[in-house]
């Protein structure tokens, strides 16, 4: 049991490095790829860019799949955006990001869907404009389809 546990948590780490590197390689290259989450406007994260909000999520294991089969969204995912916020100034924030496992073996998609997660932490960071609809829950599918379409169109080009 142990060693199955083991050999799975390193098939998943593999996985999301590989993705990791699909989806940084479009935010830092592709204008319009980083461009669907427009900008930083808030003070202490000016100097963001996607590309380096989604490695620090990578490098803080914000990124995990879930556990069974029945997760909610084909090849998506949830994300959790928590911050630490005294006096107006955000002071700490975190995120953690459950991925449908389905994805282990998919690497275009998981790289696609990083990068769509990462994009409510940025909304979450104060990032405006560009395309990406923050909200894009159950209840609103036109928005998660829209999402998903532009990050497909901007970010998958080779
Ligand atoms: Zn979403």
């Amino acid at each position: 049991m142990r060693e199955q546990e083991a050999e799975r948590k390193q098939i998943e780490k593999t996985a999301l490095d590989s993705a990791f590197g699909k989806a940084k390689e479009a935010l830092d290259k592709l204008s319009g790829c980083a461009g669907v989450f427009g900008s930083p406007t808030v003070f202490g994260t000016l100097t963001m860019t996607a590309g380096t909000v989604l490695q620090t999520l990578v490098k803080s294991n914000a990124f995990h799949f879930a556990r069974g089969t029945n997760f909610p969204f084909k090849n998506g995912g949830v994300t959790s955006y928590n911050e630490t916020v005294i006096a107006g100034v955000r002071v700490s924030w975190s995120a953690s990001i459950t991925l449908d496992p389905a994805l282990i073996d998919n690497p275009t998609e998981l790289a696609l869907t990083m990068i769509h997660e990462a994009g409510h932490v940025l909304r979450g960071l104060g990032f405006t404009g560009g395309d990406f609809n923050d909200d894009d829950g159950p209840n609103q599918p036109d928005n998660q389809q829209h999402n998903n379409d532009r990050i497909r169109e901007e970010c998958n080009k080779k």
